[in-house]
């Protein structure tokens, strides 16, 4: 190797949202290679939390898919060579189309991968005849990005990190935790906003790090309304009528800028904010001080994450953080907005890409003929012009109307609510074909497991949390017969659709210059342009900076107007009874992601974090009598686990917390898979549970394949 192939490669966190820059040095092998620190990276500014620095243990961990996979006639994995693989996949693909039509078939793009990859499995499932195309969004802000881009416009966070760590004076952080889960977000730019002198307001049933990160000795200046789970509309409903009693809008900006001011005023006209504050378990007092510290600030800024958007009533969650941001005017200026903190490296630019089962690339929905012909001008093809089904919607027909599932870097049985379920159905299809970098939990059901290239290994572009789009660059190839998701998806879509099919591309700059044809937001975006700074979107023609803050004039809306619609409390589709008396509530731990596929193989993060745990409240814990350190069972409707007993004041009495990362005890066993009527996302946030004690620990903690 010479001495040029020894520079370390200027690439992107794999893990969170944030999309810090870093650097890879290669060493000597294929698969030696080390963390280092880009100093001038453009969101982080050199900082970096524990998972990035350990991101390159994974890349070549020992339990790499090194083969093709396929099933054998009983039922066990074979190695074999990529030719039968393709071969098997594009003949089931073409029987199950013949046999059952495209609707059949399902497909599931991922946050872990690249725009151009994600871009090709939606077009592959599109030419295949199906919107039945999904990523993990669903799960996670499926009714953030409905509701932002039903009301304001665009389904994305409306401002950046920078111009709200320059400009905000209030930050209202609403069942996010960016201490933990956007860690160099919250230290880079939220905390260092408050100790330059803003405000946080936190309103979670956990204390947590966000909690702790903003306890600035001697100020009043972070409030933390710890609610009950579920209670966020009731809580919200408090704020909006106490800035509506004390005339702290913004008149002249509700009457240029917005519609539906007056059905916001009616729905809360006998609202009883005092039973709303006793049913959030928070004083009144404190509520009506938050709304005064929000609401009379010169820019205040809204935060929103899966506390908020993991419900069935979601979508009414973030319109109502939308309602209380546009009567106050915050928004459409630095410093102000709705901004969801989006989890995985590149969920907004999956999204951004048309990985969804309503949506086109740049959100043009597939029912608008004029949008939808556009596209397929491009793409030389029709596209079905109806909504397809989401991928929990997929994962509940599996066996029944699904028949077949091609699944690209996803591990449903661990991310989807009542995983239980989801593997049993999982084993009624016809056909599953997955590719990925590990046997996931999921992989093991499938009739063929393609190895993928890791994230270090292969180039393309991802979009950060605050729609910056930015250039992975890749160090090389470690295992000589894997391939990269985007040259697989190329081969299948050629091999079903022809040469001339739209699949044959020279690379992912090939693929993104497609791609900057369709996406209007994205249209402005070269290689070259993004250089190592990257573009926010929307970047409309060549040398648009990209806008730091939308909405500056006018919202994306038909009208538009931003709009204002009230909503009533609809509390959670399971609460405590008798058999199951607790609230389960569930979250991701700064060490970990979320399936673990990943985050568990990693020896620095799993030494912090090797098995599951739930914090109980000092006052369960003795009813039950649970000493800190036990193990116990906790149970709900839909299955059971065994984790250690962490007893704390850090969550609410009546309530339990748990995380979804580990298999051998995965959250996900227990949760409700009860769905948002509209963005279809399922009610992670709360469901009913019981704890038994007295058990001993299941299996090996450390295990990434438990
Ligand atoms: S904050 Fe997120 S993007 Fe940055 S290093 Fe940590 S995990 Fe990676």
């Amino acid at each position: 190797m010479s001495t040029d192939e020894q520079e370390p490669v200027k690439t992107i966190c794999p893990y969170c949202g944030v999309g810090c820059g870093i650097r890879v040095m290669p060493g000597e092998e294929p698969g030696d290679m080390r963390f280092m620190p880009w100093g001038e990276a453009p969101v982080n500014e050199g900082r970096i939390c524990i998972k990035g620095g350990a991101a390159t243990e994974v890349v070549n961990h020992e339990d790499r898919l090194t083969e093709p996979l396929m099933k054998d006639e009983h039922g066990e994995f074979q190695e074999t060579t990529w030719e039968a693989a393709y071969e098997y996949i594009v003949s089931e693909l073409q029987r199950i189309r013949e046999e059952h039509g495209p609707d059949a078939m399902g497909f599931f793009g991922s946050s872990k991968t690249m725009n151009e990859e994600n871009y090709l499995i939606q077009k592959l499932a599109r030419r295949y005849g199906t919107n039945n195309v999904d990523n993990c969004t669903r799960m996670c802000h499926a009714s953030t990005v409905w509701a932002l881009r039903t009301s304001l416009g665009a389904g994305a966070m409306t401002n950046s990190m920078k111009d709200l760590r320059d400009a905000c004076d209030v930050f209202w952080i609403q069942g996010a935790n960016p201490g933990e889960q956007h860690p160099i977000a919250n230290s880079v730019y939220f905390r260092q906003a408050v100790l330059d002198g803003a405000t946080v307001i936190q309103v979670d049933p956990h204390a947590n790090k966000t909690t702790r990160s903003f306890q600035i000795e001697d100020t009043d200046r972070h409030m933390h309304l710890q609610l009950n789970p579920g209670t966020d509309i009731p809580l919200l409903n408090v704020v909006i009528k106490t800035v509506l009693d004390n005339g702290w809008i913004d008149e002249d900006f509700i009457e240029a800028r917005t519609e539906g001011f007056d059905h916001l005023v009616e729905t809360l006209e006998d609202f009883d904010k005092e039973a709303a504050a006793e049913e959030c378990g928070v004083p009144l007092e404190d509520i009506e001080k938050a709304a005064e510290v929000y609401a009379t600030a010169d820019a205040a800024a809204i935060f929103t994450g899966m506390g908020m958007s993991q419900h069935a009533c979601g979508v009414d969650n973030v319109q109502n953080e939308i309602n209380l941001a546009l009567i106050t005017g915050n928004l459409g200026r630095p410093g102000t907005g709705v901004n969801p903190l989006r989890g995985q490296n590149n969920v907004q630019g999956t999204c951004d890409v048309g990985a969804m089962p309503n949506v086109l690339p740049d959100y043009q929905l597939v029912d608008d003929d004029e949008a939808r012909q556009s596209v397929e001008a491009v793409w030389g093809f029709e596209v079905p012009p109806e909504p397809g089904l989401t991928n929990v919607e997929i994962s509940h027909e599996a066996g029944e109307s699904i028949k077949g599932l091609y699944v690209m870097g996803e591990n449903p049985i661990m991310s989807e609510p009542d995983g239980n379920r989801v593997a049993e159905r999982l084993q009624q299809l016809e056909f599953m074909v997955v590719q990925d970098i590990f046997m996931t939990e999921t992989a093991k059901y499938a009739d063929v497991v393609l190895p993928a290239t890791s994230w270090a290994e292969r180039g393309g572009t991802v979009t950060n949390t605050d729609r910056h789009v930015q250039l992975m660059r890749p160090v090389g190839k470690v295992h000589e017969h894997t391939k990269h998701d985007f040259e697989i998806l190329c081969e299948v879509g050629t091999r079903l659709f022809g040469e001339d099919g739209g699949f044959t591309f020279d690379g992912p700059e090939d693929v993104f210059e497609e791609l900057r044809q369709v996406a209007p937001a994205y249209h402005g975006m070269t290689y070259e342009l993004l250089g190592e700074e990257g573009i926010h979107w929307p970047c409309l023609e060549p040398g648009d900076e990209g806008d730091p803050f939308l909405y500056e004039d006018e919202f994306g809306t038909e009208s538009g107007l931003g709009h204002i619609e009230g909503v009533r409390h609809t509390p959670p589709a399971e609460v405590p009874d008798a058999d199951y008396p607790l609230v389960l509530t569930t979250a991701r731990l700064e060490e970990h992601y979320n399936t673990g596929t990943m985050s568990r193989r990693s020896p620095t993060l799993n030494r912090q974090h090797p098995e599951n745990f739930v914090d109980i409240h000092p006052n369960d814990a003795e009813r039950y009598g649970i000493e800190d350190g036990d193990y116990v069972t906790l149970r709900s409707r839909r299955g059971e686990i065994t984790v250690l007993a962490q007893v704390t004041e850090a969550i609410k009495e009546g309530s339990i917390w748990t995380t979804p990362h580990f298999a051998a005890a995965s959250a996900n066993r227990l949760t409700n898979d009860v769905l948002d009527e509209r963005a279809k996302i399922p009610e992670y946030k709360a469901a009913a549970a019981e704890i038994a004690v007295g058990v001993e620990p299941a299996g090996d903690p450390v295990s990434a394949d438990d």
